[in-house]
């Protein structure tokens, strides 16, 4: 930190504020983690300085013989790790990752001609209507994904992502009685609207996905099936989802993040079977630049200590820790979406205490308690308030914080929550944003959060 003040004193204290601040709060962030010293050191060197746009052993850049060696790896372990037919570990994101796949199967499975054609256009600024066009270049593809309420992400579909404007979309959701994917209703829709992918994988969804019937549905109307794990790769690496629940034998096309329940660095990675192998290194140049060589450096390191005996007890803790943590909140009598968990994260209705999801994100942060505010299936309050929290145990887990800690973070979530009411704005009236908190409780919860 002194190199760095000795330039720019604000970046070093920065820097030093945030390890005191994700040292001293509960992570509770779902997509959140804390990745191995040996992981950010591999992100943190000359590496990054490196240009080596192109494949191993086929670069546009001359001395990639040293990035040829990281990103062989990183692709050796992820494949050997899952299980996988084929690695591509170059995309920058979880979004890069998703963008591509979108790509390498429209490459796959649309005419050439269309495809060229599009590929040739300026999509800058592009109209709806441009847009509109382009689809149908493309031969008007579509896509069916997770709707946004019931535990999707922005990159299946949706209109403010580009997925959205490439695609046209239409989305399955949760049984409003369970909360519990619907298969039937999903295989309906994809009967009727007959899309060319189907992407499963969910940001907020606390129940495990069933894939070999997303594939038999996918087979059934003829659509490739895409399986975003981006939220549960750890789990899937770590051996805790199997058979019916792992999507690697059963998607033509997976993508994930490396950098929440893996615990990473911060990107993405795309695994396929071979037959989209081509199309899928084809993502540098079709939609990423240069790779980023100092970040798969640390996706081996990280890959190769997800391969470790010790990832599958941490993977095993990770699901615990979240049972744990959602029958100490089901104990205390909150309501939970789907009324539990199966996985890494939990879903919190905060409308039975009376509070919006931001209102219940704030008073935790006051208290030391860092999560995120999410929708609920059928939200009345929308995405930006929302009516719910989102809590997730892979960063805790890292901490090495177990089943009763867990009740103990349930008790202080508890109190927090149950200590807080709706306030109201500067104009004087209800706000979904404003709260009030009893006298003492975001203290009194704030000093029990670090001795934990
Ligand atoms: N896919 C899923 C399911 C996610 O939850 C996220 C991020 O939260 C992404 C993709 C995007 O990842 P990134 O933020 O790395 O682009």
């Amino acid at each position: 930190l002194d190199v760095i003040a000795a330039v720019e004193p604000t970046v070093a204290a920065a820097i030093g504020a945030e390890i005191a601040d994700q040292r001293d709060s509960l992570k509770l962030i779902a997509s959140e983690n804390y990745a191995s010293p040996a992981t950010l050191l591999a992100m943190g060197n000359w590496f990054s300085d490196k240009y080596a746009e192109g494949t191993v052993g086929r670069r546009f850049y001359a001395g990639c013989k040293n990035v040829d060696t990281v990103e062989a790896l990183a692709a050796q372990h992820a494949r050997e790790l899952f299980g996988a037919q084929h690695a591509y570990v170059q995309p920058h994101s979880g979004i890069d990752a998703n963008l591509v796949a979108f790509w390498a199967v429209l490459a796959q499975r649309v005419e050439a001609p269309a495809l060229a054609k599009a590929q040739a256009r300026h999509v800058n600024d592009l109209s709806e209507a441009d847009w509109a066009a382009l689809r149908h270049e493309l031969g008007d593809q579509r896509m069916l994904g997770m709707s946004l309420d019931a535990g999707g992400h922005l990159t299946h579909g949706f209109r403010p992502n580009i997925s959205g404007k490439m695609f046209e979309q239409r989305s399955y959701g949760t049984d409003p009685a369970t909360g519990l994917l619907d298969y039937d209703a999903l295989a309906k829709t994809a009967r009727e609207f007959r899309p060319l992918i189907i992407v499963a994988g969910y940001s907020a969804y606390p129940r495990l996905v069933n894939f070999r019937i997303m594939r038999e549905i996918a087979d059934e109307v003829g659509a490739t099936l895409m399986v975003d794990m981006a939220h549960f790769a750890g789990l899937v690496a770590g051996k805790v989802l199997t058979g019916d629940f792992d999507p690697i034998p059963h998607a033509q096309i997976v993508t994930t993040t490396t950098h929440k329940s893996l615990r990473g660095p911060r990107g993405g990675m795309v695994l396929c079977q071979t037959e989209l192998a081509d199309q899928v290194d084809r993502g540098c140049p079709m939609v990423l630049g240069g790779p980023l060589p100092h970040v798969m450096a640390a996706k081996a390191v990280a890959l190769a200590e997800a391969k470790r005996p010790e990832f599958r007890d941490y993977a095993q803790r990770i699901v615990d820790n979240a049972n744990a943590l959602a029958e100490g909140l089901l104990r205390r009598g909150a309501t939970l979406v789907t009324g539990g968990t199966d996985n890494h994260l939990v879903l919190l209705d905060v409308s039975s205490y009376g509070l919006t999801g931001r209102q219940a994100e704030s008073a935790l942060l006051d208290s030391n308690i860092v999560t995120n505010r999410n929708a609920v299936p059928q939200d009345r309050n929308g995405a930006w308030y929302t009516s719910g929290i989102r809590f997730g145990t892979p960063a805790l887990t890292t901490r090495g914080l177990g089943t009763a800690e867990m009740d103990q973070i349930a008790e202080l979530i508890h109190t927090v929550l149950s200590g807080t009411t709706p306030g109201t704005g500067n104009d004087g009236k209800p706000s979904k944003a404003a709260y009030v908190m009893a006298d003492g409780v975001a203290d009194r919860v704030a000093g029990q959060t670090t001795d934990l």
